[in-house]
């Protein structure tokens, strides 16, 4: 093993076990926890130290960076989820490279994801993305407009909605995100009782490298970590590539 590999180990463990451990507090087993390595900040190398060790569940923001590590990186091996904002002119781009969309904001891109999984004959896996922190998040929907277009959503075929996505507000105390993850678990028990059967929302994508324990605790079944993977690794600059 080399030293990227070793490194790249010892902070998935690290993450893993506080996964683990904030799922035991909150009486969870942590196998319904799945982490989504983001590797937005991540060399190249560091994405493969990730895939020799066995873990190829990664997220880019990125629909564009994206598509090009997935023609780089032996895209059997990996089950990428975009997590970050996408445009309609990009849905052809990345439909067939993902396994998950976390970041449908919008009821029209939602319909041209539909539309072009029915092309395709996929049927695209996707999240609803909720803006429930106010300014901190840029993207999503707010709660009024999304129940004013739910029954939309849910209509439409070929989506496979399988769940709701949130940013907490950045804060340097991970216990302020923590009224944003309730608000998420409620939102989807609510959406749940108004959506037919087959939509059973399972999964909450919430939490990041600031916050995931409480988004654990309070229900996330998708944690998408970034920084605490790349913990102690350098970037190659011009002095040390
Ligand atoms: C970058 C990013 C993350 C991961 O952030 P870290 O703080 O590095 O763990 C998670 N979700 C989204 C949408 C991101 O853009």
């Amino acid at each position: 093993m080399n030293s990227i590999e070793t490194q790249v180990g010892d902070n998935y463990h690290r993450v893993r076990e506080r996964i683990a451990t904030a799922a035991k507090r909150a009486g969870r087993n942590s196998n319904e926890i799945m982490l989504v390595a983001v590797t937005k900040y991540a060399e190249l190398d560091w994405v493969r130290a990730l895939l020799s060790l066995g873990i190829n569940e990664l997220g880019e923001n990125r629909p564009q960076q994206l598509a090009a590590r997935a023609k780089e990186l032996p895209t059997r091996d990996v089950r990428w989820h975009l997590i970050g904002h996408l445009q309609r002119n990009k849905v052809k781009l990345v439909l067939p490279l993902v396994t998950m969309i976390h970041s449908v904001d919008s009821i029209r891109l939602a319909e041209e994801i539909d539309g072009t999984g029915k092309k395709l004959d996929l049927r695209p896996r996707v999240l609803v993305e909720v803006n429930l922190s106010g300014e901190g998040a840029k993207h999503g929907f707010d709660r009024t407009a999304l129940a004013e277009v739910w029954q939309t959503l849910v209509g439409l075929e070929q989506l496979q909605i399988e769940g709701l996505m949130t940013m907490a507000a950045y804060s340097d105390n991970p216990e302020d995100a923590r009224q944003t993850f309730t608000a998420l678990r409620e939102l989807r028990d609510q959406l749940r009782r108004v959506s037919p059967a087959e939509i059973s929302l399972p999964h909450l994508s919430m939490g990041m490298t600031g916050d995931f324990e409480i988004a654990i605790e309070e229900g996330a079944t998708l944690v998408r970590i970034g920084s605490a993977l790349w913990q102690g690794l350098e970037h190659a600059t011009p002095a040390n590539r």
